[in-house]
């Protein structure tokens, strides 16, 4: 397998760094980050001359390692049977393909694995939902809520959650706290209570993935903070690792909305 060959730091030194967010980025870092994370594609940035950007792409390679991987997932996904593990999934089977909704989105899966939507989809999302039909997970679930610490190899990974995901998502909060709301809300989050905080939204980031937020504002000496806590069958259906690609993902999602203002 081919690996990335350039890190975000080496990509952004290539770009044009005019840091005016025609990209759907604030800034040219975040836009490599995304492009060497598949969430974005050299195309978009307006600036970037057709030698120039063969030439990113030719050092890139990257395209080339998660191809073979949802190639090689799509080899595994053709040997599952959809009617023995759809119900376990939570996806809806349909003329032999899986429906599956993935942050208000729903996705159609044919038995070869090749996905379809509406609108694009990234390598990432296709990387993601494989796994998550690949895993096959089943059960229902137990409605008891734990830390992504608490799942298997979640310990080893905290540090990377913390992070990638619950630092982000505070600081939307903190920054722009209704249009976080608002974000949430549009896919698909709802207000819950029985939380030690009174803003806590409850989503489904896959069918059988529910994760709640906590969300503490700041407060004379105490710094604000977000906690995500997800099923205690968590690990049944997606591996920790996996888990922060999937959050990621829906940080990824607020930030593009709220970059556009
Ligand atoms: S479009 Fe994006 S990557 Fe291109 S110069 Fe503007 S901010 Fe940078």
């Amino acid at each position: 397998m081919k690996i990335n060959e350039m890190n975000p730091i080496e990509l952004y030194k290539k770009l044009p760094k005019k840091n005016c967010g025609e990209c759907r980025q604030k800034t040219c870092m975040p836009f490599a980050l995304s492009v060497i994370k598949g969430e974005a594609q050299l195309s978009e940035c307006p600036y970037l001359t057709g030698d120039a950007r063969d030439a990113i792409e030719a050092s890139l390679k990257i395209s080339d390692w998660r191809e073979e991987l949802i190639a090689k997932l799509r080899g595994e996904i053709k040997r599952i049977n959809f009617d023995d593990v759809a119900e376990g999934i939570g996806a809806e089977l349909k003329d032999g393909a899986l429906m599956i909704k993935c942050m208000g989105r729903e996705f159609v899966i044919a038995p070869d694995g090749e996905i379809t939507t509406r609108g694009h989809i990234t390598p990432w999302i296709k990387i993601l939902l494989l796994h998550y039909i690949r895993t096959a997970g089943k059960g229902e679930l137990s409605g008891k809520w734990i830390s992504y610490g608490e799942m298997k190899s979640g310990m080893v990974k905290a540090s990377s959650f913390l992070r990638e995901c619950e630092e982000p998502l505070k600081e939307f909060f903190d920054n722009s706290f209704d249009k976080t709301v608002a974000m949430l809300q549009m896919l698909g989050a709802n207000t819950c209570e029985g939380f030690p905080t009174k803003n806590a939204f409850h989503l489904y980031l896959l069918p059988k993935i529910p994760v709640v937020i906590l969300y503490w504002p700041k407060e004379e000496e105490f710094e604000s903070k977000v906690k995500i806590i997800f099923d205690s069958t968590v690990d049944r259906f997606l591996d920790a690792e996996s888990v922060i690609f999937l959050v990621e993902g829906l940080v990824k999602n607020i930030e593009i909305i709220l970059s556009r203002g």
